[in-house]
């Protein structure tokens, strides 16, 4: 391994601020090792060895790892150190590459190397997990930058868990993050209600991706198949791109999982108030009919329109409070209630999309504490949203039901063969799975 390439694999370390100024600081040690372990072998001489060479060996240059703090700029820590303005002038222009340096992250690291003379040789700057902007000093004194992209690796993960108090909880047992469980949930949310069937023995497989930089865990990424079990009923998903581009899930026979309309506006609320005829109204303690559903929730969780629609109303309506009715095909319609606040670009005459956030759960209007009251009308008449059956999405075509059924095939027996290896609580790394899974 080359010198070069070394600094910047050591450079491109993904780790956190904290580690990186750690590995910065070995880096400095670690180059002048590096440094003599690559230098070509020298003919040994009569009384000498060639490992003695290195202990004259300088560094020319010498890195410092600079915390990046609120209100920094890359103007403002150079200069403090006695860099001129025209260097950082000159670094910011030396290319597309460099303007990552106009706006440093608070908490970042930059690492800056000077040589014995004081001048500023070479800067490296990770603007996210992915990359690293280099801009190094050329011989002719100018400056000349970079963008090294670090190797991604996606690798298939396996985990299975039982519910026994939250599903979250569940997830965290298994080692899976939130990002994968709400996944699971959106596949699932057609067919599951989330917030009110999920009860203590149900259990979950997942098979999905994870994403790894420098062999360091980014993120999460697909769900690529899962299985739930709800009180006793299975229900599997496996996730398919169409030939035609068009990505999401569908049973392992090819039944997408997509609906018309989501089970569900709040992911994992309690549902506190159900649609009834009469009820004792808890403000203004008459009996009133609930015409739609409560959950509770805190305040400030997201709203989603259960389907794609127009926006028919987003604003203040008497008791409703901050309300969004929503016009769907079908004289459906759909309202959001006591709404603590509209989402961005969320306002009369304006187009939503099934799943997008419309606003956030709050208490304006007649309400004693903070929960989405959820309507549902058909032709303007209140319906049980609870038992709205909407037809199943179209299937996979004909055309490509042979390949499908082949992917799906092969995820399944994977969630089967993987399932029960260990305890129940359980997470594993796959081999890194080939493209077309
Ligand atoms: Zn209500």
């Amino acid at each position: 391994m080359s010198l070069k390439s070394w600094r910047e694999a050591l450079k491109a370390s993904p780790y956190g601020p904290a580690t990186f100024v750690l590995a910065g600081a070995v880096a400095t040690s670690a180059w002048l090792f590096v440094a003599v372990a690559a230098m070509p072998p020298s003919q040994p001489q009569a009384g000498q060895t060639v490992a003695a060479a290195p202990v004259v060996t300088a560094p020319k240059t010498l890195w410092e790892a600079i915390k990046v703090r609120g209100g920094d700029t890359l103007a403002r820590i150079l200069t403090s150190r006695g860099h001129a303005s025209l260097t950082v002038h000159q670094i910011v222009e030396s290319g597309p590459a460099a303007r990552a340096l106009t706006s440093i992250r608070a908490g970042a690291t930059l690492n800056v190397a000077t040589d014995p003379q004081g001048e500023l040789r070479e800067i490296s700057y990770s603007p996210d997990p992915y990359r690293v902007v280099s801009v190094r000093r050329t011989d002719d004194g100018a400056f000349e930058s970079t963008v090294i992209e670090k190797p991604i690796i996606t690798v298939t993960r396996f985990a299975e868990g039982m519910v026994e108090d939250s599903l979250f909880a569940a997830g965290k047992r298994a080692g899976v993050s939130d990002t994968v469980i709400l996944e699971m949930a959106d596949a699932f949310g057609y067919d599951i209600d989330f917030a009110l069937e999920v009860q203590q023995g149900d259990t979950f497989r997942v098979l999905y991706e994870e994403i790894l930089v420098d062999g360091v865990r980014v993120r999460d990424g697909q769900v690529l198949a899962t299985e739930f079990v709800n009180n006793g009923n299975s229900y599997q998903a496996v996730y398919y791109t169409t030939s035609d581009g068009h990505s999401g899930y569908y049973t392992p026979d090819g039944l997408a999982m997509h609906r018309a309309f989501l089970r569900s506006p709040v992911d994992f609320a309690r549902i506190s108030s159900r649609f009834s005829r009469a009820r004792l109204h808890p403000v203004l303690h008459t009996m009133r009919a609930h015409k739609g559903v409560d959950y509770a929730a805190a305040r400030g969780t997201p709203v989603k329109a259960t389907a794609d629609g127009s926006i028919e109303y987003a604003g203040n309506k008497g008791g409703y409070g901050r309300v969004v009715i929503l016009r769907h095909g079908n004289q459906q319609s759909t309202l959001y209630a006591h709404l603590d606040h509209f989402a961005k670009n969320v306002r009369s005459g304006g187009r939503v999309k099934q799943g997008q956030v419309i606003g956030y759960v709050g208490s304006s209007g007649l309400a004693s504490g903070p929960h989405l009251h959820y309507e549902f009308r058909v032709s303007g008449a209140h319906v049980d949203p609870l038992k709205i059956k909407t037809a199943q999405a179209k299937p996979i075509a004909a055309t490509e039901k042979a390949a499908f059924l082949a992917t799906a095939g092969r995820l399944v027996a994977m969630l089967d063969s993987y399932s029960g290896r260990t305890a129940v609580a359980q997470n594993s790394v796959l081999p890194a799975h080939s493209a077309d899974l």
